[in-house]
């Protein structure tokens, strides 16, 4: 079976972000449940080789142009896979690359008032998330904004360019956290890529 989608590198250790998420956390959340993302992704496209030459943005961009009998896996595992993709790259153990500052730290301050206001109003969604899902800061026709979605549903299915998203499926935190999703969403701002940000906003920006 060919296999085009495959496990992403981390770009630092699994301990690198502790104490806000712990080494272990981080290693089965990385080689676990994203590998399984990406085997049940390529099983499901398996059934339909012509896909299999789309990147995953673009199957989730028209998630309504997949064949019926595979859509809802390559929603879940798809976005599975696009999300997680992301999530390890927004966090970083890096303090240069965790300086909050670059063109979208100014759209930020425009958009939400401070960075406070803003962190404050990312975690609302994230802790008003019932059950698993994501928080996210996306880029929609041209403005910045705060969204949250179910499961492993991606921004990108309502045309929306995600930047920043995190993770709060319990799988995510439980083992340092257990049931205090609030304690990981307020730490987990001293781990986050700025710099990967500020690009993606760049990015979206020119689009
Ligand atoms: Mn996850």
């Amino acid at each position: 079976m060919h296999m085009p989608f495959t496990l992403p590198k981390l770009e630092y250790s699994y301990n690198s972000l502790e104490p806000v998420i712990d080494a272990k956390t981080m290693e089965i959340h990385h080689t676990k449940h994203h590998q399984v993302y990406i085997d049940k992704l390529n099983e499901a496209l398996s059934k339909h080789p012509e896909l299999e030459k789309q990147s995953v943005e673009q199957l989730l961009a028209d998630i309504n142009k997949i064949p019926e009998d595979i859509r809802t896996a390559v929603r879940n595992h798809g976005g599975g896979h696009l999300n997680h993709s992301l999530f390890w790259q927004i966090l970083t153990p890096d303090a240069k690359a965790k300086e909050v500052k670059g063109k979208m730290i100014d759209e930020i301050t425009k958009t939400f008032g401070s960075i406070n206001k803003f962190k404050e109003q990312f975690n609302t969604a994230a802790l008003g998330r019932f059950g698993s899902g994501w928080a996210w800061l996306v880029f929609n026709k041209g403005k910045l904004e705060i969204t949250s979605t179910a499961n492993q549903d991606s921004p990108l299915m309502e045309g929306k360019v995600p930047l920043l998203g995190v993770d709060v499926w319990e799988h995510a935190y439980y083992l340092k956290w257990q049931s205090n999703r609030k304690g990981y969403m307020e730490n987990i701002w001293s781990v986050i890529n700025w710099k990967k940000v500020n690009e993606l906003f760049e990015q979206a920006r020119k689009k």
